[in-house]
C-alpha cells in the first residue's frame, strides 16, 4: 500500500501573496521559487500554490511554470498546470499577432536602419512573415488579417486573448462572425457576449454571436441570409485516398436542419444490436440512400424542434429563433418553419416575453411523452459542459436513480447525450443540479465546472 507519511511534499512558492503592491519583481519571484525547489531537498511531490490561477500570463507565470516538474504533480494539479500553459500560449500568441502588425507596417530596411512605420499594411508583408515563420503565404495572410482585426476593431477581444481568457480558436470565431459588420454593430455584440465568451466552446460561441448579431441588426442579417442562399450549391471533392466528399453549401437553414435530423433519425432506427457499422458510417450510408430519392424534400422533415418568441411568430417583432441541431435563425425562417406545420412534422415551443414556456407541441404523434418535451423545453441541450447535442436526441437521465425510487418526472430528469450519460456513470463524474437550475459537475480529477441552464431562447 502507498504510504503517504513518507511522501515529501513541496509547495511551489507563491511570491504574489507576499507582496502587497500590484506589481512584483519577476526575477525575485523566480529565484525564490528556484531556491525552494533546488534546496537539495528532493521532493516526491510538487504542489501548485493556491493562487496559481491568479498569476496573469506573462514572464512571471512562465518562470513559475518552468520550475514545475509535471511528473511530480497529482492528477488534480496537472489539470491546473495544463490550464496555465494554455493561458501562456494564448498570451504569447496574442503578442505574436500584435508583432505581425508591426511587421506589416515596416517599410524596406536593413539591420542598421532606424525605426519606421507606415500607416497602412504593405503589399508584400505576408510574404515577409511567411518566409520568416516557414508558413504558406495564404496562412500568413490569414494571420495578418486576423492580427489587423484584433488590433483594430476587435481590440477588446485581443485584450481577453492576451490575458489568456480566450484561446486562438475562439478568437478566430469572433473574427469570422463579426468581420462583415459595422463597428457599431461589433461594439454592441461584444458588449453582450464578451464576458460570457470565456466560458463558451467554439460551437456555443458561434451560435451565441450569430444570435446576438441577428438581434442587433436583423434587417442586415436577413439580407445577408437571402444573398447567402442565392449562392447555394453542391460540390464534389476528391480525396487523396480516392474517396470523395459531397459538400452542400449555403443551404436554407430550415432545410439543412431538417435533412440532418432526418438522417440522424433514420440512422438511429437502423442501428440495431447486430449492426456493425458505426453511427457515422450509418449516417453517410443513409445520406447516399437519400440522394437517389426526393421523397424527404419538403415533406415530412425530420421533426425539427423550433423555439420561437410568440410575438415573432405573429409577425410583430423580428427576433431570431432557434432550430435544434442548427442554432439561431432569422425571424422569416422561423415563420416559414411554423407555417410549414400543416404539411410537415415540426415540434414547437412558444414562450412569452420573459422566457416562460407557454406551449409546446408537435404536429405529429411522437413516441415520446410530454415529459420529454417538458424537459427539452427547459434544457434545450445536453447539460454537460460545452455539449450542444439537442435535448430531444439525448437520454433523459434520472438525477435520483430510478432504482432508488427517483421519479420519472421532469424535475428529476435532465438530458444527457449518450456519450456524457456514459461518462457520468462510468468515469465517474458527479452531477449536481443547483437551486437556480444550473448544473455543477465535479470531474474525475476533482475540478468543478458549472453549466448554466440554457437561457430561455429569446432576445435580451
Ligand atoms: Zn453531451
Amino acid at each position: 500500500m502507498f504510504d503517504t507519511s513518507s511522501r515529501d511534499v513541496i509547495e511551489l512558492s507563491d511570491p504574489t501573496s507576499d507582496l502587497s503592491g500590484e506589481s512584483y519583481d519577476t526575477d525575485l519571484a523566480y529565484s525564490v521559487t528556484c531556491a525552494e525547489l533546488g534546496s537539495g531537498h528532493m521532493a516526491e511531490q510538487h504542489v501548485l500554490p493556491h493562487s496559481f490561477e491568479e498569476i496573469p500570463p506573462g514572464p512571471h507565470l512562465a518562470a513559475v511554470v518552468s520550475t514545475v516538474d509535471r511528473k511530480k504533480l497529482n492528477g488534480h494539479d496537472v489539470v491546473r498546470l495544463m490550464q496555465a500553459e494554455a493561458r501562456l500560449a494564448s498570451h504569447y500568441e496574442a503578442q505574436k499577432l500584435a508583432t505581425m502588425v508591426e511587421v506589416a507596417m515596416s517599410p524596406e530596411g536593413g539591420p542598421d536602419d532606424p525605426v519606421e512605420r507606415t500607416t497602412e499594411f504593405l503589399e508584400y508583408a505576408p510574404d515577409e512573415a511567411a518566409a520568416a515563420l516557414c508558413t504558406t503565404r495564404r496562412a500568413a495572410e490569414m494571420d495578418m488579417n486576423l492580427a489587423y482585426s484584433l488590433t483594430g476593431r476587435l481590440s477588446q477581444v485581443w485584450e481577453r486573448f492576451q490575458q489568456g481568457e480566450l484561446d486562438l480558436r475562439r478568437v478566430r470565431v469572433f473574427a469570422d462572425q463579426l468581420s462583415h459588420l459595422s463597428q457599431d454593430t461589433v461594439d454592441s455584440v461584444l458588449t453582450e457576449t464578451l464576458d460570457d465568451s470565456t466560458h463558451l466552446t467554439t460551437g456555443q460561441l458561434r451560435a451565441r454571436l450569430a444570435r446576438e448579431v441577428m438581434l442587433v441588426d436583423p434587417a442586415a442579417e436577413d439580407l445577408s441570409y437571402q444573398a447567402g442562399v442565392e449562392d447555394r450549391k453542391v460540390v464534389l471533392q476528391r480525396n487523396p485516398d480516392h474517396t470523395a466528399n459531397i459538400v452542400a453549401t449555403n443551404l436554407p437553414a430550415d432545410g439543412a436542419a431538417s435533412l440532418m435530423q432526418h438522417i440522424n433519425d433514420v440512422a438511429r432506427r437502423l442501428k440495431t444490436g447486430d449492426e456493425t457499422r458505426t453511427i457515422d458510417q450509418m449516417r453517410a450510408d443513409v445520406f447516399l440512400g437519400l440522394a437517389g430519392s426526393d421523397s424527404f424534400i419538403g415533406s415530412s422533415g425530420g421533426g425539427v424542434h423550433l423555439t420561437v418568441n410568440l410575438a415573432t411568430l405573429a409577425g410583430l417583432t423580428d427576433e431570431p429563433a432557434d432550430l435544434d441541431g442548427y442554432g439561431p435563425v432569422v425571424a422569416d425562417i422561423a415563420r416559414k418553419v411554423a407555417k410549414a406545420q400543416a404539411k410537415s412534422t415540426w415540434d414547437f415551443t412558444v414562450h412569452d416575453e420573459d422566457g416562460h414556456v407557454l406551449l409546446t407541441g408537435s404536429t405529429r404523434r411522437r413516441p415520446t411523452a410530454s415529459t420529454t418535451r417538458s424537459v427539452a423545453a427547459t434544457y434545450s441541450t445536453c447539460v454537460a459542459p460545452g455539449c450542444r447535442m439537442p435535448a430531444h436526441s439525448c437520454d433523459l437521465d434520472h438525477r435520483e436513480p430510478w432504482a432508488d425510487g427517483g421519479a420519472t418526472h421532469e424535475h428529476n430528469l435532465e438530458p444527457l447525450c449518450r456519450h456524457h450519460h456514459m461518462m457520468k456513470h462510468h468515469a465517474p463524474w458527479q452531477l449536481e443540479r443547483l437551486p437556480n437550475g444550473d448544473h455543477q459537475w465535479t470531474t474525475r480529477l476533482g475540478h468543478t465546472y458549472r453549466t448554466k441552464r440554457a437561457p430561455p431562447r429569446r432576445s435580451g
